[in-house]
């Protein structure tokens, strides 16, 4: 008879919804947690689905918010973090904010008394041979268990820390500013020698940037976060600090580059955007990561030309975060290529937040159970909310440039014959939305 026994690293968000999922399909999981016994620096009890920060699942809009949506697929799918959430929900307006006690002490509660769940404390320090593992260890990955990835993927597939440059809504860029043009026209075909994205300023355009910039709002890194940081990729505002010409010098240098609007004006610095994913809907701002606070990212990045009506997909940021490069690392069963034994979920995989690694844990326990079970069964379909982040870090995504990604519509292959820019979004959200349910509902029939 084979082994239909699951093993499980880490009982964080992921872990726990994933050792749900298998466990409910019949199969046998051991839930191995380090915590309380091996602490991190932000975790402060021993239950399972802790929250360390915020109190919120974002927005609960199934309809017009992919996050939303993401929420209305894990409830689709038995999800043990949504049902753990509905159960502890606080007021919050639109969005899902529980009593995070009280949440962790449910999901804690459910799992240990689950029959087929067992749970064994300590710290898992290896990548085993033998069996079926999820690892599901998280932002703060404990440092041994950490070098053992690094040893099996190399250690510049595995990074510690995540420098997000902000990420930006290709259709929200304002094409009769920007223009599309690679630095020295460089690269054999059109597409690369167009690959970027350019916004021009003027010197006292430079100037007030560069003012809002050292007068922003900045967070404070969390202790233990800096270390060794510092050496690759500095936050624009740091740069800024050091002189008001390190910008132009650096990300935004304008050489190379000829206006396509005016080409007999020559700008004096040049922010430039590169295309994030293989849609083409989403755009990065090179080199622009940050510590600034999000209200004041906003004010300050719609201050470049081009993108005064900018809506983001994602904010900067730069954290302590231990996550592979998926895209090159995982196949779309999350299986670690080299050793397919071992499953990736969470926030570990290049997913970013409580909901996104809620949903690659559930899909990770799905699919280990599945093939314990020998029954064959893929992702859901791209145009899902869990499909399109599975797609996207397993495929979609640059792999060069990969840095962690929050679930948004930008990832979903567009709709036919649906209006585009802001004018067309409500429809749009609607009609992602629409479609989302009905694939996803018969993703998950076809496994009954
Ligand atoms: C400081 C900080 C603040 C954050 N704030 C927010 C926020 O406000 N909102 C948000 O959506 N996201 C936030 N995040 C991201 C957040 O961590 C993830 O969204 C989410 O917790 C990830 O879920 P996960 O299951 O992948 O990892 P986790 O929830 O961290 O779970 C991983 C688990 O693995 C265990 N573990 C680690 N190594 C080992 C090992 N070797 N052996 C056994 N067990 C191990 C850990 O103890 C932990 O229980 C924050 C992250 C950090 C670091």
């Amino acid at each position: 008879m084979t082994d239909k026994t699951l093993h499980i690293v880490g009982g964080g968000m992921a872990g726990s919804e994933a050792a749900w999922q298998a466990a409910n399909l019949g199969i046998n999981v051991v839930l191995h947690e380090m915590r309380p016994a091996v602490e991190t620096f932000a975790h402060q009890t021993g239950n399972f689905g802790e929250m360390v920060c915020s109190n919120s699942f974002r927005s609960d809009d199934d309809e017009q918010n992919a996050v939303g949506l993401l929420h209305w697929e894990m409830r689709a799918a038995n999800g043990l973090i949504m049902a753990s959430a509905d159960e502890h929900k606080l007021p919050a307006g639109g969005a899902l904010a529980v009593d995070r006690e009280a949440f962790a002490e449910h999901i804690t509660a459910k799992l240990k008394s689950h029959p087929n769940v067992s749970v064994e404390y300590g710290e898992i320090t290896d990548l085993p041979d033998d069996g079926m593992w999820i690892f599901a260890t998280g932002p703060l990955t404990s440092p041994k268990l950490g070098e053992a990835i690094a040893k099996e993927t190399g250690t510049d597939r595995l990074a510690f820390f995540d420098a997000i440059a902000p990420i930006v809504y290709a259709e929200s860029i304002d094409m009769d500013v920007a223009w599309l043009q690679s630095r020295y026209d460089k690269g054999e075909t059109e597409e690369e020698q167009k690959a970027y994205l350019n916004c021009p300023m003027t010197k006292d355009q430079y100037e007030a940037f560069i003012d809002a910039l050292l007068a922003a709002d900045k967070t404070e890194f969390h202790e233990g976060e800096t270390a060794g940081y510092f050496d690759g990729c500095l936050p624009i505002e740091v740069m800024a600090e050091r002189g008001r010409e390190t910008l132009r010098h650096g990300p935004m240098k304008p050489i190379g580059l000829t206006n396509a609007h005016k080409p007999e004006e020559k700008a004096y610095a040049v922010v430039q955007l590169r295309r994030d994913n293989a849609l083409g809907t989403l755009y990065n701002i090179v080199g622009f990561q940050t510590k600034m606070k999000y209200g004041a990212q906003t004010e300050v990045f719609k201050m470049i030309p081009g993108l005064e009506n900018a809506s983001f997909a994602r904010l900067g940021g730069i954290h302590r975060n231990t996550f592979l490069n998926s895209p090159t690392l995982l196949d779309d069963q999350m299986r670690l290529k080299s050793r397919p034994n071992i499953r990736f979920a969470g926030q570990v995989t290049g997913v970013e937040g409580y909901v996104e690694s809620s949903a690659m844990g559930l899909l990770a326990g799905r699919l280990a159970a599945a093939e314990l079970l020998g029954v064959e069964m893929g992702p859901p379909p791209g145009t899902t909310a869990m499909g399109a982040l599975i797609h996207h870090i397993t495929g979609g995504a640059e792999a060069k440039t990969f840095q962690p990604m929050n679930v948004n519509f930008g990832l979903f292959p567009p709709l036919d014959g649906m209006r585009g820019g802001r004018k067309g979004r409500k429809e749009r959200y609607k009609g992602y939305t629409d479609r989302a349910k009905e694939e996803f509902t018969q993703w998950l029939e076809a496994q009954s």
